[in-house]
């Protein structure tokens, strides 16, 4: 009888140091988002200043704006469409507005999205006349049997969906032009950013987008990664969603987005883990530059480069919100 007192005590004991310790394990945010706007050669001494606040504020504006969505209910698919919005909309990045020109000088946009609860997705690919890629991804995911369009049916896809299609004027900013006049001179095709976005809601969905004009003085009819789903956007409730951004034939050779996601299903590797082997060692060790932004199922996030700067930044439900250009791959 005393005996038993004894276990009754021990046990009760235990119970409430796993208690104690369970409160203590770090909680799941209800939501994270995680943006970027192009990984390469970034360095402070390449931007002005102002340049510099330019690209901060316009990657807060996006955080905000998906945080929006996020904290009033909304799902992670609206979160990501509307911060890739803002930044398509944006003469700063490669995305959209701010497309480069292909060795034809004409814009040739790529956008893919995917939803991370049914697995769907959707892309299109060297489209020219649509004002935001990004939602003729969506409305080919959403009202399509397809997942990837391409050229002058994806464009006609989208003018029926009744999205925004606009004059080849609209692509035209005095920047990517001197960009573009740079490489046709050198005959040198150069990488020039994207802009992505992932998020988890509070309903525990992941959802994964990323949009890019390329790279300048591509061939005419070049893809990247962006709209291949798996190299450039992938999102797996069960495990993670990606966007990647870098040189893109890398990028699908290695089929990284789904590479990070098979690492953590088969081999059970934590997010950050399985995104530094592919990003810091796999890649890097054959010349592949970029990075990725990634969140998983729990809520844990990376933003992982191999390049000297990534324009970044996440916001989560604990009141986190940070912005970042330069610098180390951190958490
Ligand atoms: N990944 C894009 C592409 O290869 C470019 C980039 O992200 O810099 O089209």
């Amino acid at each position: 009888m005393k005996n038993l007192g004894f276990i009754l005590f021990v046990t009760l004991l235990a119970m409430i140091s796993c208690n104690s310790n369970y409160s203590e394990k770090k909680t799941k945010p209800e939501f994270v988002l995680v943006i970027h706007g192009g990984a390469g050669t970034i360095l402070r001494e390449n931007l002005s200043p102002e340049k510099e606040e330019a690209y901060l504020n316009k990657l807060n504006e996006a955080l905000l704006a998906g945080e929006n969505i996020l904290k009033t209910g909304g799902s992670s698919l609206d979160a990501i469409t509307e911060a890739i919005l803002i930044m398509e909309n944006s003469p700063l990045f490669n995305a959209g507005k701010g497309a480069v020109f292909s060795e034809e000088g004409i814009v040739e946009m790529d956008a893919s999205i995917m939803d991370g609860r049914s697995t769907e997705a959707g892309a299109v690919a060297g489209v020219h006349t649509i004002k935001n890629p990004i939602l003729a991804a969506r409305a080919v995911m959403e009202n399509s049997k397809h997942v990837l369009l391409t050229g002058d049916g994806a464009d006609s896809f989208a003018s029926k969906q009744g999205l925004e299609i606009v004059d080849s004027s609209y692509f035209f900013t005095e920047d990517r032009w001197k960009s573009y006049k740079k490489a046709k001179a050198e005959n040198e095709i150069k990488k020039y950013g994207t802009v992505g976005a992932v998020a988890l809601d509070s309903y525990g969905n992941l959802a994964a987008g990323t949009s890019t004009g390329g790279m300048t003085y591509k061939m005419k009819g070049r893809v990247g990664d962006s709209p291949i789903i798996g190299a450039g956007t992938y999102a797996d409730n069960n495990t993670c969603a990606v966007s990647a951004t870098g040189h893109g034939e890398f990028f699908i050779r290695n089929v990284v987005a789904y590479d990070i996601s098979a690492l953590m299903k088969y081999k059970e590797l934590p997010l950050k883990e399985a995104a530094d082997y592919v990003i810091l060692d796999k890649l890097k060790n054959i010349g592949g530059s970029g990075g990725i932004i990634a969140v998983d199922h729990e809520g844990n996030y990376t933003m992982t480069f191999n390049t000297p700067g990534m324009y970044r930044g996440v916001v989560t439900s604990s009141g986190l919100i940070d912005v970042k250009i330069f610098g180390e791959t951190e958490k």
